[in-house]
């Protein structure tokens, strides 16, 4: 949008698109691209000013990318814009402690050698995808990019749905795609409601440099008051992802940058040589909120604004983008039948295909944050002997490496490498 202040006015924009995305986030530019490829006439609203997420500097956000979720970036035309800012991760070491302590004597330890595909994943700061996805959307003739508007209003009929903008302008199209985060307005107004539950956690989020290399090892620490992840950024810098009780992360981040530092440095431990800190400092407070439905006549959920989950697995967007992947393959096949590809049966394929993984994967997280997030020493032995058998069985331990992968279950076809 031009200019946000203009005088609100009432006009209804007459029927311009197939799809309509709420929220340019990470996965409503995703879903774009890939409806747009496939010949969709596609329409996004994102709340933001188009410059919010301008910035060239390194904020200390990133993300833990998995294979398949590469795999569906190279599909969009997007990975040659980004390998070269990507770091890969050849290895996960998952190991249970405490701080100071150092790591317990069980470890699970993935290593990319054990799967024929390659890299388990890849790192990528935020500041490079959502350039590569912003810039992929405005030069895409099929795609209208509105930013710096709100959505606050949506009806549906037999034929589509409609929205309303903050400045009172209408919009319509056949099918409403819900991007728009964990508070998803879309589906709020859609009448979905939400379970979910507060983790009493908040994440300490930054990048640090550090005196010896990584060697694309990423580690995923357990502490009793919550996990601490380790992934390793491209040169010698790290992200950090530190989940811990909201009180103790409230009064860590209230430390200046020296102090927040020493708090870090004996639970990060030494192996990386000196560190210091590089970029800005996030806090996110922990919920896990999953919608009821995914679905309903005229509207899809995808990415958060379906199921917000603890970030312990880095596992979040990796979710979203499997939808992204999933809802543009259901719809361009029931295009390609002659259905009405926004009819509710189609979109109800969609849900079949993505609910049950995941929540499945959602509650796994919650389950393993509850099991390692606390000091019990009976659990204690059991998560470390559990860690230690799964490292022993080959068989087993495969799986779990193809599940961080996300080369696990039925795969949309963009996450395999193929077009639709
Ligand atoms: C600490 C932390 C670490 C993480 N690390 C990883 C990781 O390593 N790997 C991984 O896969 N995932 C990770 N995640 C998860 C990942 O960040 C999210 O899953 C992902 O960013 C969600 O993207 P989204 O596009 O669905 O939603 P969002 O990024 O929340 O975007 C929603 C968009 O909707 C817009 N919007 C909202 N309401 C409206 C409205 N009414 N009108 C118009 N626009 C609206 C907003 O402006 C926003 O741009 C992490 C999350 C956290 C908290």
């Amino acid at each position: 949008m031009d200019n946000p202040e203009a005088p609100i006015n009432t006009v209804r924009m007459e029927h311009e698109s197939d799809i309509l995305i709420i929220g340019g986030g990470l996965n409503g530019p995703a879903l774009a691209l890939a409806l747009a490829d496939q010949g969709f006439c596609v329409k996004i609203i994102d709340a933001l000013p188009a410059n919010a997420r301008a910035s060239d500097d390194f904020d200390g956000r990133s993300y833990a990318l998995a294979l398949a979720s590469q795999r569906l970036l190279a599909a969009l035309g997007l990975w040659d814009h980004l390998c070269d800012n990507s770091q890969p991760i050849l290895e996960v070491k998952v190991t249970d402690g405490r701080a100071g302590e150092g790591p317990a004597p069980f470890m699970l330890h993935m290593h990319h050698g054990e799967i024929e595909e390659g890299p388990l994943g890849y790192m990528l700061e935020d500041r490079f995808l959502y350039r590569a996805l912003a810039d992929a959307i405005a030069a895409h003739p099929a795609i209208t990019l509105i930013s710096g508007r709100t959505v606050t209003d949506q009806e549906t009929d037999a034929t589509g749905a409609t929205i309303t903008l903050d400045c009172g302008e209408q919009h319509c199209a056949r099918l409403l795609a819900g991007c728009d985060g964990r508070r998803s307005g879309t589906a709020q107004r859609a009448g979905i409601r939400r379970q979910g539950h507060d983790y009493g956690q908040t994440a300490l989020v930054c990048a640090i440099e550090h005196e010896t290399p990584h060697n694309g090892i990423a580690h995923q620490f357990f502490m009793p008051s919550g996990p601490l992840a380790i992934l390793p950024l491209p040169g010698r810098r790290t992200s950090i992802v530190w989940s811990t009780t909201t009180e103790e992360a409230t009064r860590i981040n209230a430390l200046p940058d020296a102090g927040y530092l020493e708090v870090l440095k004996p639970r990060f431990g030494s192996f990386l040589g000196t560190i210091r800190l590089a970029g800005k400092r996030f806090t996110y407070p922990l919920d896990l909120t999953l919608a009821e439905r995914y679905v309903v006549p005229r509207v899809a959920l995808v990415g958060d604004a379906a199921h917000g989950v603890h970030p312990i697995a880095g596992q979040g967007l990796n979710l979203g983008l499997r939808d992204v992947a999933a809802l543009a393959e259901v719809l361009t096949e029931a295009r390609r039948r002659g259905e009405d590809f926004a009819s509710l049966s189609v979109l109800e394929r969609y849900q079949r295909w993505r609910r049950f993984d995941s929540t499945v994967l959602a509650l796994g997280m919650d389950t393993v944050n509850m099991l390692f997030s606390n000091d019990n020493s009976l659990l204690r032995l059991g998560r470390d002997l559990g860690l230690g058998l799964v490292n022993a069985l080959p068989a087993l331990k495969r799986r779990f490496i193809r599940e961080a992968a996300g080369l696990a279950g039925d795969l949309p076809r963009l996450m395999q490498g193929r077009p639709i």
